[in-house]
């Protein structure tokens, strides 16, 4: 349509241009072709600027444009989408490594070409269509933190899925960035006709009386918003939920494994069609500059500091030796790449871009 209306512009501003300099007249004189010329040139130069100042005004149009917040691939028969839900900027100290050198911090945004005092949170739900189920990765934030996030719903329904057609959800741990979005603001759950799948481990921290979040390094108030997101995301789903193990297939081709450290319960998932792959590795890691690249920095949302650096270096170091993909809750969009190592450090080398299926 645009192209259409460019080219109809472009003719008739010739058609005025030519019948404005005469051009096709016979039987001139040689000066009054001489001028002749001259007005044509002038017009062509006139033209060139119009047809210049249309284009513009299009690109100006296209920057408007946002770009693509879902990220479509295959892992064997299954199609797989990553779903951004949004972006947080934040402070990266002292929430994102409270137990760094500052100096150090900076040094390793400065490196990336980042700004040091903005780190980028993405947050990257993943979506799975088996041929038999439908099946969402994490819920999102909702609105548990704020606006600039809750992007999950009308992404989904950009390509074609709604609420109701999801029939499992599987919950990596109950952080509100990751069950915000269980129950709408109307208290009326997002996903009616799913079924939840969490961690038994997982579920009984967060359900108990009593939450100890006393080990982690934020502020008092957003332990008790954590604390309450969490009973009222749960508790809506007592009667739909699933309660898994270690090592569990929960559905056909999806696997869990045990990620604890985090949180008390956190579960990575393994997802495999036919002979491909993918590791779903939730919040063990957050970001390549900081937890990839000095897996040893903590994070303030750490449960269990410790036990969280070793179930890092021991995913990263199996991802490493069995070169499998990857996607990452935080990381940047399409958050989907593999890991390498160097030394006792780890790399991110994201996917290449696919435009899909067909060639372009
Ligand atoms: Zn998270």
């Amino acid at each position: 349509m645009k192209w259409s209306v460019h080219s109809r512009i472009q003719h008739v501003s010739l058609r005025r241009l030519q019948n404005l300099v005469g051009f096709g007249s016979v039987g001139l004189s040689f000066s009054t072709k001489i001028i002749k010329f001259q007005l044509w040139a002038i017009a062509v130069g006139v033209l060139f600027v119009v047809i210049v100042s249309f284009n513009r005004v299009e690109a100006t149009e296209m920057n408007n444009n946002t770009n693509s917040e879902v990220y479509h691939f295959k892992i064997g028969s299954f199609q797989v989408a990553v779903i951004s839900d949004g972006l947080l900027k934040l402070p990266p100290l002292p929430t994102y490594a409270p137990t760094a050198n500052p100096q150090e911090v900076e040094r390793a945004m400065l490196e990336r070409f980042w700004s040091p005092n903005e780190l980028n949170l993405y947050f990257n739900t993943v979506y799975v269509d088996t041929g038999k189920h439908k099946i969402l990765i994490d819920t999102g934030a909702g609105s548990e933190l704020g606006t600039g996030l809750a992007r999950l719903i009308p992404n989904l329904h950009s390509i074609g899925i709604e609420p109701q057609d999801i029939d499992a959800v599987i919950i990596t741990h109950a952080h509100p960035d990751h069950i915000g979005g269980i129950v709408k603001n109307n208290g009326q759950l997002t996903f009616p006709n799913a079924r939840y799948h969490i961690s038994k481990a997982e579920w009984q921290f967060w359900t108990a009386k009593n939450i100890d979040l006393s080990s982690l390094k934020i502020p008092v108030q957003f332990k008790e918003s954590i604390k309450a997101a969490a009973h009222k995301h749960l508790e809506a789903i007592t009667d739909r939920v699933n309660l898994f193990q270690p090592k569990q297939e929960i559905v056909p081709g999806i696997y869990t494994i045990d990620a604890a450290g985090h949180t008390p319960g956190q579960s990575v998932l393994r997802i495999v069609s036919d002979n491909e792959q993918l590791i779903v590795a939730a919040d063990v890691f957050f970001n390549p500059a900081f937890d990839l690249e000095h897996p040893d920095w903590q994070t303030g949302f750490d449960f269990d500091p410790l036990q969280a650096q070793i179930t890092r270096r021991k995913l990263l170091d199996e991802i490493v030796r069995e070169r499998t993909m990857v996607v990452a809750y935080h990381m940047p969009f399409p958050a989907l790449g593999y890991v390498r190592s160097r030394k006792d450090r780890y790399e991110w080398q994201p996917v290449l871009w696919q435009f899909g299926d067909r060639p372009i």
